[in-house]
């Protein structure tokens, strides 16, 4: 793909769910959450998931942030839709070593690779150090709240 067709793509990619961000919004009875912040540029994020059964069946986000972060994260939450946890744990790695320009063939990438689909054109950013934080918040964030099952159980301090 041409460069000029592939910026075109990011941009464009990045604007609409800026504009529209898919599934924002919070979460009745979520099983795992957490909040992420991305210090260098002041993104927050609220992440939840339901989690039943393995598999991810609703994420949701709230927060503010820039464009690339609330981007990042509205094609997040569509990725992860009818995910399994491993799974989730791949795209993560994958979409890190993508943004942050690891080669995808060393020997610490993933013997399983998921499609990232639109995903794959927020390695756009790699061209502005800077903003790759942006983008990986809500995956570091994802992470987080995969260890952090809510225990409804706990009911006292
Ligand atoms: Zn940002």
């Amino acid at each position: 793909m041409l460069d000029e067709e592939f910026r075109e793509i990011y941009e464009d990619l990045i604007l609409d769910h800026q504009q529209d961000p898919r599934n924002f919004g919070s979460m009745a009875n979520p099983t795992h959450r957490a909040d992420g912040f991305n210090r260098s540029c002041g993104d927050r994020i609220q992440l939840s998931l339901k989690i039943d059964d393995d598999r991810i069946q609703e994420v949701k986000f709230t927060g503010s942030g820039c464009a690339i972060s609330t981007a990042s994260a509205s094609l997040m939450t569509q990725a992860l839709q009818g995910k399994t946890r491993a799974e989730a744990e791949i795209l993560a790695k994958q979409f890190r070593d993508l943004v942050m320009g690891n080669d995808p063939g060393d020997a610490t990438s993933v013997a399983e690779p998921v499609d990232l689909g639109e995903l794959q054109f927020l390695s756009g950013v790699k061209q502005f150090p800077i903003r790759v934080k942006c983008a990986t918040l809500c995956w570091h964030t994802l992470q987080a709240a995969l260890n952090r099952k809510i225990d409804d159980s706990v009911s006292t301090e």
